[in-house]
């Protein structure tokens, strides 16, 4: 059953119980006072008439029972009449028609009056007895028969009253129950909404409890919303991914059989055979450190580093023998400024970044040129800097480089064997250390890669 089926129902029902308890204390107050008050009239005439007919009985020498006869006779037609009693047996009465069935009526004492109701010929009398100084009995009996018309016409309308409200009650309660589940139908349309994918929600948030469902159920589709955006980036990243990378096999893939179709021809000097084969190794070669440079990527990613403190000195005494040839075979020119006596890390991992780095400046700079390396403490961080006075990095790319496989000069690089992977695995490894890699580039100024992790 709908929610606001059951609310139309509720009101109807608790409106209708309401209106059927309040009409009948009504009609049943309404009788018993009619009643009471009928009943006090006829007291305070029976009291009147008895003392009349004391007051003759005393003073008439004549016949008591002619005197008692015109009292009877006189509330003839009246709707009100009377019977006088000695013991049971009746004396007089003034109309024949009514005949007394409750005799305990008849047994009522000196000052008190009895009362009681009686139907008669389909109609309701009030009945009151008292007794006479001369023992007889003087029965009141009146005509009541229009209060209970007037309770019957009461009841009569109450129906139809109740009849009429039914329908302004169902009206009003179709519009309370329509009104109140109105927002729970707007957040079910908007639900199916976001089912389908749309995510362009905003319900309006009332002050009551449905405002407060309204506010949670925007902010979870904005939740929704950010989350399927980044996991749709996710997977097309993962997808830029795996095509650059397959291109990037392909390459050497390619020169490799070439090489291999060109030694099996068998007029080939000994000479090109040689020149073939060192081709073909610096394909394998390539192929094989960008496996290796993979692996890193995806394998450091999960794996425990092996962190710990280390000499930061002796670290850059082993980068520049990395190095050393490389900067002499360019006559470029390396001054090292470092203040840092400890790095917390995994030390491997570290030379591996900022020997990266360093090839690119070397890559990117023209001979007699300088490369700077400066590491520092400030506050709770450590900065390690790699400056190259060389071509430098135009703006639209310095976001991009350190996406797997990117390359500002594609040919230009492949010639220097990088495949694009080594900003990747420098930004990856400083992750790993909860640091970041910061790129600042000017054109044909240089460029200057930051290294930013905290002290420990
Ligand atoms: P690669 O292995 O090809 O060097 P990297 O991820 O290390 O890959 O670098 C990505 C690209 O960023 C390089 O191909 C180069 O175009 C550019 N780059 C990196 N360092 C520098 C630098 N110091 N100066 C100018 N360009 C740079």
């Amino acid at each position: 059953m709908k929610l606001s089926f059951k609310i139309f129902l509720g009101i109807c029902i608790s409106s209708i119980l309401a209106i059927v308890m309040v009409a009948s204390i009504f009609v049943t107050r309404s009788f018993r006072i009619n009643i009471d008050n009928e009943i006090n009239r006829c007291v305070k005439e029976i009291g009147l008439m008895e003392s009349y007919i004391e007051d003759s009985l005393d003073k008439s020498t004549a016949e008591d029972k002619t005197i008692l006869n015109s009292y009877v006779e006189y509330y003839q037609d009246k709707n009100t009449y009377l019977a006088y009693f000695e013991g049971k047996k009746e004396i007089c009465k003034s109309n024949d028609s009514i005949t007394i069935k409750n005799t305990e009526l008849l047994d009522v004492n000196s000052d008190e009056v009895l009362s009681t109701t009686q139907e008669i010929d389909g109609k309701k009398y009030l009945l009151l007895s008292t007794k006479l100084d001369n023992d007889g009995v003087l029965v009141y009996i009146r005509n009541i028969n229009s209060i209970y018309e007037i309770r019957k016409d009461l009841i009569k309308f109450s129906v139809i009253l109740m009849g009429v409200m039914l329908f302004i009650i169902a009206g009003i309660a179709y519009l309370i129950a329509k009104t109140l589940t109105k927002p729970l139908d707007k957040i079910q349309k908007e639900m199916i909404k976001l089912q389908n994918g749309d995510f362009n929600i905003n319900l309006k948030e009332t002050k009551d409890e449905f405002g407060e469902l309204a506010k949670n159920f925007n902010k979870m589709s904005k939740e929704i919303e950010t989350r399927n955006s980044e996991l749709i980036e996710m997977i097309n990243s993962k997808q830029i991914f795996i095509d650059n990378m397959s291109h990037e096999i392909n390459t050497p893939l390619t020169l490799i059989q070439g090489y291999a179709e060109l030694l099996e021809k068998a007029n080939c000097t000994e000479e090109q055979k040689m020149n073939f084969l060192a081709s073909i190794q610096d394909e394998t070669k390539k192929i094989n450190d960008m496996h290796k440079k993979l692996l890193l990527l995806s394998y450091k990613r999960n794996a425990d580093l092996e962190k710990r403190n280390f000499d930061a000195r002796k670290m850059f005494d082993k980068i520049e023998n990395n190095i050393c040839t490389k900067i002499q075979e360019k006559r470029l020119n390396l001054i090292i400024e470092n203040s840092i006596v400890n790095i917390y890390g995994d030390e491997t991992l570290i030379i591996m970044c900022v020997t990266n780095l360093i090839n690119n400046a070397i890559n990117a700079s023209q001979p007699e040129k300088t490369i700077w390396i400066k590491s520092y403490e400030e506050g709770l961080k450590q900065y390690i800097h790699v400056i190259d006075e060389g071509k430098g990095i135009p703006k639209e790319h310095i976001n991009k480089i350190i996406e797997p496989f990117y390359r500002v000069d594609k040919a230009r690089s492949r010639q220097n064997g990088g495949a694009g992977l080594g900003l990747s695995i420098c930004k990856s490894i400083m992750e790993l250390h909860d640091g970041q890699l910061i790129i600042k580039s000017k054109i044909d100024e240089g460029s200057t890669f930051i290294l930013e992790f905290p002290k420990k």
